[in-house]
């Protein structure tokens, strides 16, 4: 049975260079990067051409980016710092990010009393952007978070209009960029913006590593204490592994990134025909111009079949997800779809299938053909 992966967004596969390169900084660049001594000042190299390379990427200078060991952490720091640290006393986010965010936030709310408001988000999933200038114009210090590409939809926020609205609004500006970072290209010079964050495994790179942008001099404190590494900013010993191989997966995804979004953007347009032929009635959740390797798909199914797709398509060979991957094995609706649907809906089918450019027609094929048996 031929295995299919179309779950991209959960996380993706290793390409084989990455693994040569981290199989080769593992064997021989063991050195700890803080050691005075040759082994060290090795690792010490590896980790600053690595962010060098990164930094390249996201054309910043090498020091605004920090290590991480995900896009998790890397959001729990800046949101949590931005209020311990920066005295910030209002977050505007929306209720369709990621829990990395909102789960953050709302402990923030919890902990430290901070003001906090969603922006309204619209029937196809977009931010209301009219909303976010009316919230702008009253309160304190502010915040703003609001992600790049929706996980769940694939819905593409215009970071340049939103970072140019909060430099008006002289408020903070924090994307959750790990769905856009190495499948888009992203110019830091171009537009405001103060922080950001990335995952190397939802580019291709290994698992457990990830990176903040921090704009220069924003004031931000480390999360937690211990030694001087990333200027202090993120203790603890580097992955140097880790990030060589993000280095290394973030450099071929740019390098490779025009002819991969074309196959994939082929894939997505192919799976939306063959929606229509055999299922007329299905509907797109969220914008019809989402990002080019995802689709949310509600499937003109009964409710009953809602628990079982799933491992229906599983017993076929066929990964795909309900919603964020944490969420996936749950029978609970997503927070993301029920900004979006009616209740009735809700409950429905629906899928979010997302592509790489290891995947092909014939994969599109068998997800139809499996679903045509539901
Ligand atoms: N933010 C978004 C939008 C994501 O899709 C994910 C991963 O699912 C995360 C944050 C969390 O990233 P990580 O797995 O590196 O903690």
């Amino acid at each position: 049975m031929k295995k299919v992966y179309l779950d991209n967004a959960s996380t993706t596969a290793i390409r084989a260079e990455v693994i040569q390169e981290m199989t080769k900084v593992m064997a021989q660049d063991y050195g700890n990067p803080s050691s005075t001594h040759s082994f060290g000042r090795n690792a010490k190299s590896v980790l600053e051409l690595s962010r060098k390379s990164i930094a390249r990427q996201l054309n910043v200078p090498a020091q605004e980016i920090i290590f991480t060991s995900c896009g998790t952490e890397a959001n729990n720091w800046i949101l949590r710092s931005a209020v311990v640290d920066l005295k910030v006393k209002r977050i505007i986010t929306s209720k369709i990010e990621h829990h990395a965010v909102l789960y953050t936030v709302q402990a923030l709310q919890r902990e430290f009393d901070v003001q906090v408001d969603y922006v309204a988000v619209k029937a196809n999933g977009e931010i209301d952007i009219t909303d976010l200038v009316e919230l702008l114009s009253q309160g304190n210090k502010t915040l703003v978070s609001l992600m790049h590409v929706n996980n769940e939809t694939g819905n593409v926020l215009d970071l340049k209009r939103i970072g140019v609205i909060c430099e008006e609004n002289s408020a903070l500006f924090h994307s959750d960029t790990v769905q856009s970072v190495g499948k888009t290209e992203l110019d830091l010079q171009a537009f405001p913006i103060d922080f950001l964050v990335a995952s190397a495994h939802k580019f291709h790179g290994p698992k457990g590593v990830g990176f903040a942008f921090i704009r220069k001099n924003s004031g931000l404190q480390p999360l937690f204490y211990g030694g001087e590494q990333e200027k202090g900013l993120r203790p603890g010993t580097e992955a140097v592994h880790q990030i060589a191989g993000m280095a290394k997966a973030l450099e071929l995804s740019y390098a490779n990134l025009e002819t991969e979004r074309t196959h994939i953007s082929e894939l997505k347009k192919y799976l939306i025909s063959q929606l229509e032929i055999e299922f007329p009635e299905f509907s797109i959740n969220g914008s019809p111009d989402g990002f080019y390797n995802m689709l949310n798909v509600l499937l003109p199914f009964s409710e009953d079949k809602t628990a079982m797709i799933l491992f229906h398509l599983d017993m076929k060979g066929i990964a795909v997800s309900r919603g964020s991957a944490c969420q996936s094995g749950s029978i609970k609706a997503s927070h993301v779809l029920a900004e979006m649907l009616s209740d009735a809906d809700l409950k429905k089918p629906s899928l979010r299938i997302s592509f790489s450019h290891h995947n092909s027609k014939e994969d599109v094929d068998l997800l139809v053909d499996a679903l045509k048996g539901i």
